[in-house]
């Protein structure tokens, strides 16, 4: 295969210290970024998180894999990520809008709608989107909708925004399972019930696939017969883990499953693993005792690349995060075209939009799979590279 590789060292970095006033009167400090990967393509884009294992390594590791991403998937836009070393369940409601508002502030100078977009990420929603926004227009003194995105509806955010990645990922697992030979009612457990992970598990349950297990980071459930995710979510909001959420519809009852560990759920014997957490979870240890079939990674980076070897080896298919989780910028995009141009799209146009550009981007991936023989995130690789090396040389940067 003719080797073309797009350097992971970022164009810019910003990073630094951002201080916030805390509601009992002291100050604290927490570390902020804003990496910009590559805008051969098109403006910066990538979204923000705020989580406590927020470093430099990592932010620049995202920022790479979006400018594949939205190369992957043909929308105008390069690869950026953003994000602050927090643990936002320990704040306020006004300590985590301050700290917000300050890490707008702060990478406001290097951000613009034209330039560099951010929106959401882990533990990042679409209030966080909001003021955002709010902070940006006061900073430039001008309402600027299409500087973030994943915003509320009511304050220029895309119908279909919230669960995009998901409706992304439920296209490309029925093209996969079509092409797979996967049937209707295959098993399923899924890693991490934020975002990503609820929508995943609702859309695969209405489409007639079985959902055995889900966790978070407390703890994760199994249920053999297949669980409920709707009843599950509830559950989750009462009790705050998944852990011990033992629904079928609205009954609740031990009988219905079991809990078992975070670790376990990566071991069950399904059809297909889906990891919708954190990045690096798989290892090469945990790769060889893997019984699913197919890897579909909703996470960013979940495997290991050791562990990408062993899966190659055992002849179990990886459905890379580059492809499976493109729904949402996707759809950031619609939102962000629609800010510009002052238009308002159904649910059922944005729907059609995302079904398109995935159907198109895995009949690309399926044929370089084929006519090189080479793993399905090679191959996705390989088609982003290509289209990001095309756009530097057209645009004099290499
Ligand atoms: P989220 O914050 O909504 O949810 C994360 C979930 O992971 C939570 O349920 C949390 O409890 C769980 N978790 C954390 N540590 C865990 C552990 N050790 N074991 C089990 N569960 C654990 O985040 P999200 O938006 O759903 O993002 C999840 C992944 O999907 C991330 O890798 C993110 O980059 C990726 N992603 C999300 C979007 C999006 O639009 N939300 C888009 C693209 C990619």
């Amino acid at each position: 295969m003719d080797r073309i590789k797009v350097d992971k060292t970022p164009k810019n970095i910003l990073t630094g210290a951002i201080t916030i006033k805390m509601d009992s009167g002291r100050k604290k400090s927490f570390k902020a970024f804003r990496i910009q990967h590559n805008n051969a393509r098109g403006p910066y884009k990538g979204g923000t998180r705020f989580h406590p294992q927020v470093s430099l390594e990592e932010m620049k590791t995202l920022a790479y894999l979006m400018t594949l991403k939205t190369a992957a998937i043909d929308i105008p836009y390069g690869g950026a990520k953003g994000g602050v070393a927090v643990d936002p369940k320990s704040l306020s409601v006004g300590e985590l809008e301050r700290l917000t508002r300050t890490y707008m502030r702060f990478i406001a100078p290097v951000i613009g709608p034209r330039v560099d977009i951010p929106g959401p990420d882990v533990n990042t929603n679409e209030t966080i989107m909001d003021w955002m926004q709010e902070e940006y227009s006061s900073q430039v003194g001008k309402k600027t909708l299409a500087i973030v995105t994943g915003k509320s509806l009511g304050n220029g955010g895309s119908e279909g925004r919230e669960s995009a990645t998901a409706q992304g990922a439920l296209y490309f697992f029925e093209l996969v399972a079509r092409q797979l030979g996967l049937k209707k009612g295959a098993t399923v457990a899924i890693q991490g019930y934020g975002n990503a992970g609820h929508f995943m598990a609702k859309f695969l349950d209405e489409a007639g696939y079985k959902v055995v297990a889900v966790s978070d980071s407390k703890g994760a459930v199994y249920v053999s017969g297949g669980l409920d995710p709707e009843a599950t979510m509830k559950c989750k909001q009462e009790k705050g883990t998944v852990a011990g959420c033992y629904c079928k519809g609205s009954v609740c009852d031990i009988r219905f499953g079991k809990t078992i560990s975070t670790q376990d759920i990566f071991t069950l014997d399904v059809d297909v693993l889906i990891p919708a957490a954190l990045e690096n979870v798989i290892d090469a240890k945990l790769a060889k005792k893997i019984k699913a079939k197919i890897i579909f990674e909703l996470a960013n980076g979940p495997t290991k690349p050791e562990a990408d070897t062993i899966f190659e080896d055992r002849g179990i298919t990886v459905i890379p995060d580059i492809l499976t989780n493109a729904g949402g910028v996707t759809v950031s995009y619609f939102e962000w075209f629609q800010n510009i141009n002052g238009e308002k799209w159904s649910l059922t146009k944005v729907n059609r939009q995302l079904k398109g550009k995935i159907t198109k981007t895995f009949s690309a991936v399926k044929k370089i799979v084929r006519e090189r023989k080479i793993s399905y995130r090679k191959a996705a690789y390989y088609l982003a590279a290509k289209r990001v090396a095309d756009a530097m040389i057209k645009k004099g940067q290499v």
